[in-house]
This record gives structure tokens, sequence and C-alpha cells, in this order.
């Protein structure tokens, strides 16, 4: 069986469509925008 860090190490690393900032694996249910660009009060 495979460990969880092994999984996250394989993935290739996911940046913010709109600033290009790396993001983090949390972020994935909000699409392609980091926190900054994705914040609802912004
Ligand atoms: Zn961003």
């Amino acid at each position: 069986m495979i460990s969880v860090v092994e999984f996250f190490k394989n993935l290739p690393k996911k940046k913010c469509h709109q600033c290009g900032q790396d993001m983090n694996e949390k972020a994935d249910c909000y699409g392609n925008l980091c926190d900054e660009c994705d914040h609802p009060a912004r």
C-alpha cells in the first residue's frame, strides 16, 4: 500500500490560474484559484 506522502509527492504541483502561485491540495475543491484569488470577500 502506497503511503499518503508518496501519493502527494507524485502529483504535479498545482498553481493558481490567476496569480500563478503554488496551491495547497486542500484548495482542490475550489478549482484552480488559490485562497487569495478565491476569497469570497474580494
Ligand atoms: Zn491566486
